[in-house]
């Protein structure tokens, strides 16, 4: 089994102890990590400090940082299918999925690398015989702290951004799957060994103390957060108790799915599924709602069952596989919690308890599930983050509306229909950071990524994304030589 220790310095350097990492479809572990203490983290915030303040990425240009982001994306591309494998391995994904991921995480550094030399202040008129710009610079050390459901992935979200607009790095991964970001951190050891130190520092460990550290230290200038709401108002409390860090949170959601019944049946079923199932549920934007038009709610229904019954469970590395185990044994009986809290206060329709699984019996697999309830269920307002869908039927665009909007949360929201006023009106009306029409969970680096409400703060990916990591400098060059002749 592979031990790791976390990267600091372009270095391997131990932690306080160590823990197991685990294949959430065997429960077997297949990895030892480092469990860092504050004092790690501390370690590895000194060294993006340095190298922030005094090193030669201080000096470097935006081109050559761009540069460097393509050759970490090739670097990526080059090693894409062991890296798609360890990622599976770590989360259980299925290998299809993982390498969508791996070839998105591939463009996303890409993206970066081209956007590095496209930063740009402006002049501004003001009413003064003066020049005033502004400059846009990096806001310093950023720490980077990920979950465990697109590991590498929104690694890169985060990175990309951060490297282009010249910031130096503590990245986080979650205590679950830190295995992609250092096999990530070895390549770029072996392959890019002129990447200065201190640019680019992986810490391991748990959230509520290396997070933590990394969050309340004063070395760092900003946190760059995905997870969960609870422990997104965590992040703001240190953050409120700290140094008043910049922060960007990209939280949870439970975001509707809009079906009227002009959408075509077959596609827009197939849409409420994908929506929902893709990567167990344990997605940020996962349609977790689905709103369906009264007129067509019992076929809509019935095809729904009909097709979730035919979603291959099974071992995350074979091809066929369309749903693997969730990340861990806790996530397993967090979610199965929810299932016993639906079947008593909604009605089951599909699914409703963890699926066996041949060869892999100690894995965690549940099984894809649909309830039926109004919009006042637990299961219809908590985030559960598994393979869970609450089915609500609603009678008009205005009965729709309301029931999506009511949520605290604003992540992600998809209207289906064949007539586009309706869809436009829905897209006006609903209170969230991205709107899909007749579909439902692309996600491109060209666009911004965010919540409204309880679902964040801040965007990630595109022109946006960057902009987070970068603070304006307003100049005033006075041009008028005689003196102020106020006193
Ligand atoms: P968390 O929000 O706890 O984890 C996200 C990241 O934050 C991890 O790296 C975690 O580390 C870290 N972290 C945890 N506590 C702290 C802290 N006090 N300070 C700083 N960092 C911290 O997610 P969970 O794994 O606990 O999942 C709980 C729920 O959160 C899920 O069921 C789901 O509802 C939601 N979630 C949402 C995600 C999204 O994409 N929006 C992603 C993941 C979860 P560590 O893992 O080591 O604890």
């Amino acid at each position: 089994m592979k031990s790791h220790e976390n990267y600091i310095q372009n270095e391997w350097v131990a932690g306080a102890g160590a823990r197991e990492v685990i294949d959430p479809a065997t429960g077997a572990p297949i990895a030892v990590v480092a469990e860092s203490s504050r004092e790690d983290v501390e370690r590895a915030v000194a060294a993006a400090r340095e190298a922030f303040d005094h090193g030669p990425w201080r000096r470097s240009t935006a081109l050559e940082r761009g540069r460097l982001l393509f050759r970490m994306a090739a670097v990526v591309g080059r090693h894409a299918a062991e890296l798609a494998e360890l990622e599976t391995r770590n989360t259980g994904k299925p290998l299809v999925e993982s390498e969508v991921d791996i070839a998105d995480t591939v463009t996303c550094l890409e993206y970066f690398g081209g956007l590095a030399t496209k930063v740009q202040g402006s002049t501004l008129p003001v009413p003064d015989n003066a020049l005033n710009f502004t400059l846009k610079e990096p806001v310093g050390v950023a720490g980077l702290i990920v979950p465990w459901n697109y590991p590498l992935m929104l690694l890169a979200w985060k990175l990309g951004p951060a490297l282009a607009a010249g910031c130096t790095v503590v990245a986080k991964p979650a205590e679950q799957t830190p295995l992609t970001t250092l096999a990530f951190a070895r390549l770029l050891q072996e392959e890019i060994p002129e990447l200065p130190p201190g640019v680019f520092n992986v810490v391991t460990g748990d959230g509520p103390v290396a997070g933590r550290a990394l969050v309340e230290s004063m070395g760092v200038d900003k946190i760059a957060f995905t997870g969960g709401t609870e422990t997104g108002r965590e992040v703001l409390r240190g953050v409120a108790a700290s140094n008043l860090k910049k922060v960007s949170l990209e939280l949870g959601g439970k975001s509707p799915n809009i079906f009227f019944a002009d959408a075509d049946l077959d596609a827009a079923t197939d849409g409420a599924l994908f929506g929902v199932f893709i990567n167990q549920g344990e997605v940020c934007s996962a349609g977790s709602r689905v709103l369906i038009q009264q007129d067509v709610y019992g076929p809509f229904l019935d095809l729904m069952r009909e097709k979730t019954q035919r979603i291959t469970l099974g071992d995350p590395m074979a091809r066929d596989t369309k749903m693997g185990p969730v990340v861990s044994a806790e996530h397993f009986e967090r979610v199965l919690g929810f299932l016993e809290t639906g079947k008593k206060e909604a009605k089951l329709v599909a699914g409703g308890g963890a699926a066996r699984v041949p060869g892999f019996e100690k894995g965690y697999f549940i099984q894809p599930t649909i309830f039926e309830s109004d919009n006042q269920a637990r299961i219809a307002r908590e985030e559960i983050f598994g393979p869970v869908v609450t089915c609500i039927p609603f009678k008009d665009e205005e009965e729709a509306l309301a029931i999506a909007n009511d949520t605290p949360y604003g992540l992600a929201a998809a209207v289906w229909s064949r007539d586009i006023y309706k869809c436009l009106r829905l897209v006006k009306g609903l209170r969230a950071g991205i709107v899909w029409v007749n579909t439902m969970q692309p996600c491109y680096v060209e666009a911004p990524w965010g919540g409204y409400k309880q679902s964040g703060h801040g965007r990630e990916m595109s022109l946006h994304g960057i902009e987070e990591f970068l603070e304006v400098k307003q100049v005033h060059i006075n041009l008028s030589e005689a003196p102020i002749g106020w006193y």
